[in-house]
């Protein structure tokens, strides 16, 4: 799209996720695609849910501009808390929104997360937090009255919440896996021992005063490093306290 802009004699120039040079997520939520999530730095859409990626395309092309959307997202997360209940790492926050990096959101403990994703033997990538989101429906047309009701009836939504849950929505179905659990050991692959099995904590407690780490813009690597990156957990913890 952006060549075809380009072609057209605008400068034009495109961002995906392995190279960009603007941040997606606040141009997600100008351009009216959806609002920021519990899960953190994610968007969710009101059909798709978490469930896509973005590609941006930046250019002087002269067009209508769309405005940020409210479906009542905000609320609906204040209430639901599912994603922080499922998440393994304990990396999403259970409490209320922070000042972050100058946004007013759930401050996502991507330090966790992505330790948890990238260290773990029995299973790389995770990605729970996005399945279970009651947002996160295969069939869009049969969930259409809930989605209504969870859009436009901010009354009822913890009742939703509830049902989501009763209906057992975010269990795992081995039927959908479509990858092999496989590992590298000592240069010999073999099926790990134990793959990542985890299924619905109905009745996780919810912690109370649980921290979420702060790590502010400048204590994380820059963009285009890759380079080690030490980051200091107890300063994250203790900035966290503060707040
Ligand atoms: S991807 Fe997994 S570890 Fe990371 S926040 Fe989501 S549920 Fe937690
Ligand atoms: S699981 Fe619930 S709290 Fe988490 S992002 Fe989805 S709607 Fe929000």
């Amino acid at each position: 799209m952006a060549g075809y802009i380009r072609e057209l004699g605008y400068p034009a120039r495109a961002h995906t996720n392995s190279d960009s040079e603007v941040l997606h997520n606040p141009l997600t939520i100008l351009a009216g695609l959806g609002e920021l999530s519990r899960i953190g730095e994610v968007v969710l859409n009101p059909f798709l849910g978490p469930r896509f990626k973005t590609a941006v395309i930046t250019a002087d092309l002269p067009m209508a501009v769309d405005q940020p959307i409210d479906f009542g997202l905000q609320d609906f997360c204040a209430k639901c808390r599912k994603c922080a209940r499922e998440c393994p790492c304990g990396a999403i926050s259970f409490g209320g929104k922070v000042m972050f990096n100058g946004y007013e959101m759930w401050n996502p403990g991507v330090e966790a997360c992505t330790r948890y994703r990238v260290t773990n033997p029995n299973g790389s990538a995770c990605g729970r937090c996005m399945k279970m989101c009651p947002f996160n429906k295969k069939g869009l047309m049969q969930h259409r009255l809930a989605l209504w009701v969870a859009i436009r009836m901010a009354p009822l939504r913890k009742l939703l919440i509830w049902l989501d849950d009763a209906l057992g929505y975010g269990k795992r179905n081995p039927l959908w896996k479509w990858w092999l659990d496989l590992e590298i050991r000592d240069g010999k692959v073999s099926r790990p021992a134990n793959t990542n099995q985890r299924d619905l904590q109905l009745k996780r407690p919810i912690p109370k005063n649980k921290i979420i780490p702060i790590y502010p813009v400048e204590t994380i690597p820059p963009p285009g490093s890759h380079e080690a990156h030490p980051l200091d957990r107890q300063d994250a913890q203790a900035r966290a306290s503060k707040m």
